[in-house]
């Protein structure tokens, strides 16, 4: 959401009502003008009855007007002016002297040809020519940009400095690419000090990273700290309905940019025109055209006089190569997720906008995030606040956060689900099953809370483990240790019930997940060696793989996978029973208690073994 542009659609909706308002003032105002004049007109009479009226002594005033005769009574109520036609009553005016009305005839001023010309011919003209503007005005805008009127106009737009409103203070945890950017920036305050010494700096940067990482509020912050105009568009604005349009816009884009240089061109989803071209039929020919364009004009353009072009994706694997060559693209910058402190820091960035009380430990809330993104830790933020205002609380506690941090996991509490006995204590096994086989072992992260409050994601109850530190690295043992964590759930069913339940399944898909990687991306495998057999093919989006063997390879494979997950499996239902007295004490305790934190579940544990 925060990434959509400030100056959206609201512009274009707001001068299609202003012209269709003025279209309805004009039609209104001539109404009232054609009322007005035609108000209190004269009524035509018939000559016999204009007589009538003179002989009953009604009449009041009469008016002689060219071959008219106008009458006006003398009720005082009756304000209508009469019309008759002069017949060429030969009595007229013996009649009129015999009725002693006053009456006498008027003589018409010519108008001057001139103003008659104006008010007969320019002015109608005039009104006609501003009621169709109107109106062909109105309808243009409700047919949208990339009709006929606009064509090659482009959407860019200008926003500066005051309207991004970011700078680096706003992104935090993504060192690097400040660092980075920082450079461009000052290239931008200052393109002489560069181009003294003869350093180029490159014409365009690509953010690269996964979605939420903070690429579109990085570009927004180099604006604001430049203080140089700011061009943004979308890759999808480029693709147009019509074959053409996009390289208009595109040509368009780079001439108003140069003209306003220095400055900065972002372009953000760049793989949306920047796919790379192939000759498969069906080739999309308009966003081909796009990207030639876009290819050319940074070809075209003179670096030295501070045009910079940012870009952010985050596949860029399905960029076309000739957009990263030398003198385009060359520099790529990674936006990844956050760190340890990263996470720390951003959460600290967000937390300047709530009011959080002065003891929340925002450590804690980080080493519970691990892989979060930036956006997804400010979600985590306004969640808390959000439960501080359920709670009617003014300040955001540590619970608070805790719970939010539950809440974008794995969903929200459903505090009303009714789960019956039978099941609660299945699932209380199963997690205390997790929780104990990762006790047990040494390669394990240390268990932080338990609990079998049901959420609205579907999970039943989960088990959550915090490492005391950050982990990049993985080991053989370690992956082992979590996939047989992973089986104790399954495995304290069976031992405890005689068979599984379902509530198993997303642990068997992390597991066979794990398994699968170990053999045919990490090497770890017993067989295979150091040989890959799979690749990733889309990094920042789900990391899809796919297989890169033979058949009969793939099917050793998961043979491999298989064995992984058997030996593991057994080894957790091992665990458990030489422990099942403290499976059963534990569940209990947890039946009872419904969330319990690592720290009660460590000293039910050491209570046990201090019995024994
Ligand atoms: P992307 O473009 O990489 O998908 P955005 O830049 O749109 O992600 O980030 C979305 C939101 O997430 C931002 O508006 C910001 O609130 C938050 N966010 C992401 N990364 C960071 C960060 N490093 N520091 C602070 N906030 C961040
Ligand atoms: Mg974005
Ligand atoms: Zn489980």
């Amino acid at each position: 959401m925060p990434s959509s542009t400030p100056n959206g659609k609201k512009p274009k909706d707001q001068r299609l009502k202003r012209s269709m308002l003025a279209y309805y003032l004009g039609l209104l105002l001539l109404v009232i003008l054609i009322n007005v004049l035609m108000d209190d007109g004269p009524e035509q009479i018939d000559y016999s009855r204009f007589v009538q009226l003179l002989e009953e002594d009604k009449v009041a005033v009469v008016q002689l007007v060219d071959d008219q005769i106008a009458v006006k009574l003398k009720d005082p109520a009756d304000r209508t002016i009469y019309v008759t036609a002069d017949v060429g009553d030969p009595q007229l005016t013996d009649r009129l002297l015999k009725s002693g009305v006053s009456f006498g005839g008027v003589i018409q001023k010519q108008m001057s040809p001139l103003l008659s010309t104006f008010l007969y011919m320019v002015l109608p003209f005039l009104l006609m020519s501003l009621l169709g503007g109107l109106l062909f005005r109105s309808v243009s805008k409700r047919m949208g940009p990339g009709n006929a009127m606009s064509f090659g106009k482009s959407n860019a737009k200008v926003y500066v400095e005051a309207q991004t409103g970011k700078t680096f203070a706003d992104v935090a945890g993504q060192d690097e690419a400040k660092e980075a950017l920082t450079e461009l920036v000052d290239f931008l305050h200052d393109p002489e000090k560069y181009s003294k010494i003869g350093a180029q700096l490159p014409k365009g940067a690509l953010l690269v990273g996964p979605p939420g990482t903070g690429k579109t509020l990085l570009a927004k912050a180099v604006a604001g700290e430049a203080g140089v105009p700011f061009f943004s568009i979308s890759g999808s604005e480029f693709v147009e309905m019509f074959v053409g349009m996009g390289a208009a816009r595109v040509r368009d884009l780079f001439k108003q940019a140069q003209e306003k240089a220095p400055c900065i061109v972002f372009i953000d989803e760049i793989d949306t025109i920047g796919k790379r071209r192939d000759n498969a039929v069906g080739g999309n020919d308009e966003r081909e055209q796009t990207l030639n364009q876009l290819l050319s004009e940074m070809d075209g353009f003179d670096g030295s006089r501070g045009v910079i072009i940012l870009a952010a994706t985050n596949r860029p694997e399905s960029l076309d190569p000739a957009l990263l060559r030398p003198g385009r693209f060359d520099r790529r910058i990674p936006v990844e997720l956050p760190d340890l402190q990263g996470r720390e820091a951003i959460l600290k960035v967000h937390a300047r906008d709530i009011k959080a009380e002065p003891g929340v430990n925002w450590n804690v809330i980080a080493r519970a995030t691990a892989g979060a993104s930036g956006a997804e830790l400010a979600n985590i933020v306004n969640e808390g606040a959000l439960r501080a205002v359920r709670c009617q609380r003014n300040a955001v506690t540590q619970q608070d956060l805790e719970e939010a941090v539950e809440t974008v996991i794995a969903g929200y509490q459903r505090k009303g689900a009714a789960v019956n006995e039978k099941e609660k204590q299945i699932v209380a096994y199963h997690e205390i099953g997790h929780a104990l086989v990762a006790a047990m072992q040494r390669d394990s992260a240390p268990v932080h809370k338990i609990t079998i409050v049901p959420r609205t994601s579907g999970a039943l109850g989960y088990t959550m483990q915090v490492d005391e530190q950050e982990r990049r690295l993985m080991s053989r043992e370690e992956a082992l240790a979590k996939i047989s964590t992973l089986t104790g759930g399954r495995a304290a069913e069976e031992l405890v019930f005689g068979s599984g339940s379902s509530g198993a399944s997303n642990d068997i898909e992390q597991a066979t997940k794990l398994a699968r990687t170990m053999i045919t991306r990490y090497g770890m495998s017993a067989h295979f060696d150091m040989m890959a057999l799979e690749t990733v093919t889309n990094q920042y989006l789900g990391a899809d793989s796919s297989f890169i063997c033979s058949p009969e390879t793939a099917y050793q494979a998961d043979q491999e996978v298989l064995e992984i997950i058997k030996t593991c499996h057994a080894r957790a239902s091992e665990i458990l029973s030489a422990n099942i007295q403290k499976l059963h004490e534990l569940a209990a305790y947890l039946l009872e208690k419904e969330t319990i934190t690592g720290e009660e579940f460590m000293a039910v544990m050491g209570r046990n073994s201090a019995a024994q």
